[in-house]
Parts: structure tokens; C-alpha cells; sequence
């Protein structure tokens, strides 16, 4: 099965409330390479104009941005509270 489809058989209890924060904005303007806009297996991240966009919605708590943003460390992440999040399924 392709990753998409595996991908595809996840849900997703999204909160009101963002589990990932960019702490400071201005550091997104100054990060040259934006890692964390290609990384993300989820495209939870995208630069919009002049800002990083978060969709927090579709994220699969893997860690890898919170790894990956090693210049600045701009995302405070946590997990996302309990009852919320993604759902994985098998198959
Ligand atoms: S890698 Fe970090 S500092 Fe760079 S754009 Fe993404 S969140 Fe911002
Ligand atoms: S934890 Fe993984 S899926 Fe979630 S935003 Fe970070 S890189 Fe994307």
C-alpha cells in the first residue's frame, strides 16, 4: 500500500487550540531555509506571504519539526491534549 493511502486511514480529533506555537514570528522571516516547510510529512507548514502558516489540524505527532528547526528552536511543541490528535489505523 502507498504511504498516501496508509496516510489516508488516519482521523483526526482536532482541539480548538494549536499544539504547536511558533514562538517568535520574526525568527521565521530571518530562517533562510525553512525546513520545516518540506520536512513535515503532514504539510503542516507552509510560508504564506510573509508568515508561516500552522495547520495543526492534520498533524501526525512525529517530532521531526521540532528536530529539524535547529537554528532558532521556534516551535514550542507538545503534544496535543488528551482525547485530541491524530488516530492511527492499521491496514
Ligand atoms: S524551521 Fe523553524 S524558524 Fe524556520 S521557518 Fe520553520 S518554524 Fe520558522
Ligand atoms: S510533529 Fe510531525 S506531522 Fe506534526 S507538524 Fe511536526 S513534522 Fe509535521
Amino acid at each position: 500500500m502507498r504511504i498516501e493511502d496508509r496516510l489516508f486511514l488516519n482521523r483526526f480529533l482536532p482541539d480548538d487550540r494549536s499544539h504547536l506555537v511558533i514562538r517568535e514570528p520574526e525568527n521565521c522571516r530571518r530562517c533562510e531555509r525553512k525546513q520545516c516547510t518540506y520536512t513535515c510529512p503532514a504539510r503542516v507548514y507552509t510560508w504564506e506571504g510573509e508568515r508561516i502558516q500552522v495547520a495543526y489540524e492534520g498533524c501526525l505527532e512525529c517530532g521531526t519539526c521540532r528536530i529539524v528547526c535547529n537554528e532558532f528552536h521556534n516551535i514550542d511543541w507538545h503534544h496535543p491534549r488528551g482525547g485530541f490528535g491524530v488516530v492511527y489505523r492499521q491496514g
